[in-house]
Parts: C-alpha cells; sequence; structure tokens
C-alpha cells in the first residue's frame, strides 16, 4: 500500500481540517494510506504522526484550526532541518506529502523537494490570500465574513457616537483581507501597505465628509501598514473628530470555515491527490478563473500575487 503524508504548516486558517479530511478519505478511496505529520514541519523533522483514516476524520470539516496542529518551525530554515524531514520520509516511505500552508511553508516545501524523491504538492490554506498562483486560498472568506460580521457592529457604534473607527485586520505584509473587508462594509478609507497613504489625504476625506453630513466613518487599515495607534491620534489631532481604534486580532484566524472555504478544501483535495496519483510533484493547486488548476512549486515560491487595486478604486467611488 503507497503512503501519503499530510501537514499543516504556518499560520492557522479556517478549512484546514476540512481539506485533511477531504484529502484522507479520497487517498484512501485510491487505495493509499495516510499519514497526518504533526506541529507542522517539527513532525517531519521528529517522525511524530498519527494515521488518517475515513473514520478518524469524521467530525471536523466544521472546525477552525488544525486537528494536526501548526508550528512555525524555526529548524526547517536550516539544511540539517530539512535532511532530517527527508529522511522521516524516506524511513516511512512516504510517495507523495500534501502540505497545508501559506508561501513561507511553500518555501520550506521546495527546499524539501530539492532533497527528497518524495512527490510535493502544496494546497494554499492561509487567510491573508497571499499566495501566487491562487486568486483564493482555504481560510480567506472565511475571515472576511468574521471581519464584516465585527465591524458592521462597529460601525453602530461608530454612527450613535459620530466618530470615525480605525479598524486593524490581519494579512501580515499584505493587503488582500483589507481590501476585500474595507470594500465589504462600505469603509471610507482603506489602507494597504502595497500603496503609500498621505495622511493629509485622509484628514481632507474626514473633513469633507463631515461637511456634507457623514460624522461617522469607518477606516479598515491592513496591520503592515504600520502603527495604527499613532495614526489614530493624528487623525484626531487634525481632523477634528473623535477616532477609536478597534484592532480585530486572532478572532479572524479561527472558527467555523464558511462554505465557501469548506467547498475551497474538497476541491483542492481532490486535485493534489489527483497529482500525485498521476506521478506529479512539485506543484501547488490553485483557483483560476473558476477552475481548479495547479502550477509549479518554485514560480509560486519566486513570483509576488499581485494586489487587484480595482478593488481599492472602487471602494472609493462606493464610499462617496
Ligand atoms: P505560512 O506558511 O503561513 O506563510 P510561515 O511564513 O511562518 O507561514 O512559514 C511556515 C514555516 O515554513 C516556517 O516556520 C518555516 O519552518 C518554514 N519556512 C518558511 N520559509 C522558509 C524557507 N525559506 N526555507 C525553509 N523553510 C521555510
Amino acid at each position: 500500500m503507497r503512503t501519503i503524508g499530510v501537514v499543516t504548516s504556518g499560520g492557522d486558517a479556517p478549512g484546514m481540517n476540512a481539506a485533511i479530511r477531504a484529502i484522507t478519505r479520497i487517498a484512501h478511496s485510491k487505495g493509499f494510506q495516510v499519514l497526518g505529520f504533526e506541529r507542522g514541519w517539527e513532525g517531519l523533522i521528529r517522525n511524530t504522526f498519527v494515521p488518517l483514516t475515513p473514520r478518524s476524520v469524521g467530525g471536523i470539516i466544521q472546525l477552525g484550526g488544525t486537528i494536526l496542529h501548526t508550528t512555525r518551525c524555526p529548524e526547517f530554515r536550516k539544511k540539517e532541518g530539512i535532511k532530517k524531514a527527508a529522511e522521516t520520509l524516506a524511513f516511512n516511505k512516504v510517495y507523495g506529502l500534501v502540505v497545508i500552508g501559506g508561501d513561507g511553508s511553500f518555501r520550506g516545501a521546495l527546499e524539501l523537494s530539492r532533497e527528497t524523491d518524495t512527490l510535493i504538492v502544496g494546497v494554499p490554506a492561509t487567510i491573508d490570500n497571499d499566495v501566487y498562483g491562487t486568486e483564493e486560498t482555504i481560510g480567506f472568506d472565511t475571515a472576511v465574513n468574521t471581519a464584516v460580521t465585527e465591524i458592521d457592529k462597529i460601525r453602530d457604534t461608530a454612527v450613535s457616537h459620530e466618530r470615525v473607527f480605525i479598524v486593524e485586520v490581519m494579512g501580515r505584509k499584505r493587503g488582500f483581507l483589507a481590501s476585500t473587508v474595507g470594500l465589504t462594509v462600505g469603509a471610507e478609507t482603506i489602507l494597504v501597505p502595497e500603496v503609500p497613504y498621505n495622511k493629509e489625504e485622509i484628514f481632507q476625506t474626514i473633513k469633507e465628509n463631515t461637511a456634507k453630513g457623514k460624522k461617522s466613518g469607518i477606516i479598515v487599515a491592513a496591520e503592515g501598514i504600520g502603527d495604527t495607534r499613532k495614526l489614530a491620534k493624528e487623525i484626531e489631532e487634525n481632523a477634528n473628530v473623535e477616532v477609536r481604534l478597534s484592532i480585530l486580532g486572532y478572532a479572524q484566524r479561527g472558527g467555523s470555515p464558511t462554505a465557501r472555504s469548506r467547498l475551497l478544501a474538497s476541491l483542492f483535495a481532490e486535485k493534489a491527490v489527483e497529482l500525485l496519483s498521476e506521478g506529479q510533484g512539485s506543484k501547488i493547486v490553485g483557483l483560476q478563473n473558476g477552475e481548479i488548476t495547479s502550477i509549479e512549486l518554485k514560480k509560486c515560491c519566486e513570483t509576488e500575487k499581485p494586489l487587484n487595486v480595482n478593488l481599492l478604486k472602487l471602494a472609493k467611488v462606493l464610499a462617496t
């Protein structure tokens, strides 16, 4: 019986469990046995895993987080770490490894692919949606919806107290989450790391809004733009409004995955196992123009995913 390994690595994302479940069940249906390596790359370095069976992955499709646990593993950034992981794969005769994670995990996967004969396929799962080769990652839709639900509540207070709120959302160094959330909550301003912002312009927009009777507002800021606390103070001092800062934080990373995140997890899993059973490795699966596709792992690691700045332009028009 051939063996497929599964590992979740880097930041957790809602829908990782749905992906583990789907990979396990699809792989079993094709005659593979499945091992779940625990705690990200650490499980490959230490040879710690649990056998996954169609029964053992029951009841997890609706759970956030990852039953396999995940870590950020500094040891894996070194040659010795990668070598140990390659030895673990050889020792357990792992034919194919599915890596569920983000761009960092895929860079690790690329390094590992150079040291092992095991086929490696990446399944993009991160709330940041910053993986090249897919329009959407597992967990992104859930995080967007979580943030939107929270910001709708914050808007009640913004309107009642006639205040401006800066709401800081996650996304690490990128603005995918902020731009989608900003547009869909009707934010007056969206700040992302990819587009340098002009403070004077923000002050001016707020003053103009106040003058035309719009006395409250929501600024959605990506965590990657820098010090939002300082920005809140500066706006208060320069735009003659009360400003509050709300940092949404880790709530965005957890929770039950939306139907869309579960669907993407199931479709990505199907493609990943299909690639492995065809003998294809060093790829990541993705969504492009409504199709489930795949691209080279190397290309994914070497290319920065562009932000759709049209969303920001549209949001500006919609916020007038
Ligand atoms: P994500 O996969 O969510 O982007 P990270 O960027 O933290 O999360 O990456 C997850 C893990 O992948 C890191 O803790 C590290 O073990 C491994 N990793 C990241 N970059 C590299 C790299 N260039 N070489 C080897 N391993 C890496």
